[in-house]
């Protein structure tokens, strides 16, 4: 992970430009996912989505990762490959995508239900997406990185779920994973200061039960180690004074689960 970058105003409304892409192409996605289709047709249809418009998918090639979206399923959390298998109701699908547009990086991510699913794990989605918001909203000059990671981790644990360690958030922007780190635990007031011109992806992973992860031999899935689901939101966001700018949107994709009702 390389150094902190602080952005100028114009590198920021970049930033917007590339996460606002990532966000079309997730709710791209929206539209399609249904019982039946591969996850491997998700992750083509967002690649040719990115390309079209000019961008090029960020986790393509990066460390060898090698698909454009991290597709992770129920009870996995990050970090999964897409592949032939075909979603079924009751599923949950979290998508992650980045993208690059004119040298800039974009990264957001999304908890997509298949059909129905169980009340359990539709709380779980409502409340790590709560998470999210919590977190936005220490994202102010004058807090610091623990205020953000102790307002996620507080939401979470006092619905008994378990927070991932493992796996944190990051600044972003120049370059897909920059400093500082970004956890989804801490204590209020520790760490970093945050400051006008950072721009960093608050990204919760949260599980239906214990905390504890275990990493696959494929180098990258990420799962629960009891097997219950987790949820993971992301977005792209510029600090700023009072309040936060949130770069990257939930609003295409929600206006696409809207019609799909
Ligand atoms: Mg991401
Ligand atoms: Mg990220």
């Amino acid at each position: 992970m390389s150094k902190v970058h602080y952005k100028s105003v114009e590198e920021i409304e970049l930033i917007r430009k590339s996460s606002l892409l990532v966000s079309k192409t997730l709710a791209e996605v929206a539209k399609v996912i249904k019982a039946g289709i591969q996850t491997i047709e998700l992750d083509k249809l967002a690649e040719t989505f990115i390309r079209d418009n000019g961008g090029v998918p960020a986790f393509l090639n990066y460390n060898g990762f090698p698909y454009s979206l991290c597709i992770s399923l129920n009870d996995q959390v990050v970090h999964g490959f897409p592949g032939i298998y075909e979603l079924k109701d009751g599923d949950t699908v979290s998508v992650d995508c980045g993208v690059v547009l004119n040298n800039f990086y974009g990264d957001s991510a999304y908890t997509f239900a298949v059909g129905e699913v169980d009340p359990e794990t539709s709380k779980l989605l409502k409340v790590t997406k709560e998470c999210l918001i919590l977190g936005i909203e220490k994202a102010v000059v004058g807090m610091r990185v623990g205020d953000i990671g102790f307002a996620v981790q507080q939401h979470a644990e006092k619905n008994d779920y378990g927070v991932v360690k493992e796996l944190v958030g990051h600044g972003v922007g120049v370059q897909l994973h920059e400093k500082p780190e970004i956890p989804n635990y801490g204590k209020r007031g520790s760490g970093m200061k945050l400051e006008e011109g950072m721009v960093i992806a608050i990204e919760p992973m949260i599980n239906a039960g214990r905390a504890g992860v275990k990493f696959w031999k494929d180098g990258w899935t990420v799962s629960t180690v009891d097997g219950k689901p987790s949820a993971h939101f992301e977005h792209t966001v510029a600090i700023k004074k009072g309040k936060a700018d949130i770069l990257s949107t939930f609003n295409y994709i929600e206006e696409v689960l809207k019609q799909k009702d």
